[in-house]
């Protein structure tokens, strides 16, 4: 059988089997390296969008593939019942690194999510008594899919369909001090916030903002948690971005760069939140399991190295100041922090992000009229200038040779 039988049998298959809630790019990826992915008849792709902020140290990076392989063949999988290195490892290391004394392990953003609301209630209800259930979140804000991260996630198609959801939640204005203000009360448990905004358009929070946010719950004794899902691991050039503020969360969730491609999610938090939580209040069959947990264990030590986090603030700027030297009629702002890119376009981006791989590229959207890059923290300036001469021939619709 031909490569191009092999790759419409295979969509067929997902088409006929795999339940229809992403629709796919037409072609079949089979390999990865680096920054480029290869598909079944080999076309090559630059990778600008690492599985959506997943793969932050490029595909098949050695170390982790090594880590991987030797922890497979030792001991794939041993429940929570049990100790086992790689996990204490880890948490200790994401404990040293961070605001966190005790880390929670899951294995997704979304599940990383739900424990932070969970500990948070249980918190609020311990210390405070009843009553004092209410969540904030933001305008524009992902959390999830889940019930709770799905409940304070501000997308009316997203939530609708499955409506009832949680009651106690209010989604106020970005950066905007006086609806925090007005808002976050004696009643409020918790207040969720990304520290940059990733599926809602890459919308950064400001100083003033984050500074005001973290007085009001502190005030009003509501917890703060940080989402650092999309931002964590080095993406915006410190190791979790509310490091760009003088600020420390109480909670921060985890996931997606953290375990080199393999799923693992956690939940940070202070000793004054971790004391209330006792055993038997949250679990996980799979959570910070041995092998993922050693994958993560070598994306934080590759991460946290300021060689690689000058090389994301460097190369960041770089990517941003020749997305700018472009002057493409369609882009209104360029908004980015280290490797983390929003386009805002004058018309819709999905039309370039389904023929980018045309080109020889791939990116993706954020909201309606933002292109999002997330290229790889160990991208090349070389792997940049071919990704600007690739994106200028898809905005100004031109084949390249
Ligand atoms: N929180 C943020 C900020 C995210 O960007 C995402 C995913 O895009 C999630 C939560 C949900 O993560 P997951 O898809 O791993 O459940």
């Amino acid at each position: 059988m031909n490569q191009n039988n092999i790759t419409s049998e295979i969509i067929q298959k997902e088409r006929d089997f795999v339940l229809q809630t992403y629709p796919r790019l037409p072609f079949v990826l089979s390999r990865g390296q680096g920054a480029y992915l290869f598909d079944t008849a080999e076309n090559k792709y630059l990778d600008f969008g690492s599985g959506i902020a997943v793969t932050a140290l490029g595909h098949c990076d050695k170390d982790v593939v090594r880590a991987i392989q030797q922890q497979v063949q030792k001991l794939s999988h041993v429940s929570n019942l049990y100790h086992s290195a790689p996990q204490a490892e880890l948490a200790e290391k994401l404990c040293q690194l961070s605001f966190a004394d005790k880390v929670f392990f899951s294995n997704s953003g979304t599940e990383a999510v739900e424990a932070s609301l969970k500990f948070s209630r249980k918190y609020a209800k311990e210390k405070f008594g009843a009553g004092k259930t209410k969540l904030v979140a933001f305008s524009n804000g992902f959390h999830g899919r889940t019930f709770g991260a799905l409940s304070i996630t501000d997308r009316e198609k997203y939530q609708a369909p499955f409506r009832p959801l949680l009651s106690e939640v209010e989604i106020i204005p970005y950066n905007d001090i006086t609806a925090a203000q007005q808002t976050i009360d004696a009643t409020t448990c918790a207040v969720v916030v990304e520290v940059v905004q990733g599926e809602g358009g890459i919308n950064l929070a400001n100083q003033q903002f984050m500074v005001a946010l973290r007085e009001i719950c502190t005030k009003n004794d509501a917890l703060l948690i940080v989402d650092e899902i999309q931002t964590g691991f080095g993406r915006t050039g410190t190791l979790w971005a509310y490091q760009h503020y003088e600020i420390q969360p109480d909670l921060m969730t985890l996931a997606k760069a953290m375990g080199g491609g393999l799923p693992i999610g956690a939940t940070l938090l202070t000793n004054d939140v971790a004391e209330i939580i006792t055993a038997g209040d949250h679990g996980s069959t799979f959570g910070g399991g041995p092998v993922a947990a050693s994958a993560a264990l070598v994306v934080l030590e590759q991460i946290r190295t300021p060689s690689m986090l000058k090389n994301v603030q460097e190369l960041g700027t770089y990517l941003h100041d020749e997305l700018i030297a472009l002057e493409l009629p369609q882009v209104i702002e360029i908004r980015s922090i280290g490797l983390m890119v929003g386009i805002e376009l004058n018309t819709a981006a999905e039309p370039y992000y389904k023929k980018a791989h045309e080109y020889g590229i791939l990116l993706l959207t954020a909201g309606p009229n933002v292109i999002r890059l997330l290229p790889p923290l160990t991208v090349t300036k070389d792997e940049i200038d071919k990704f600007i001469q690739a994106f200028n021939n898809l905005l100004m619709g031109k084949m390249h040779e």
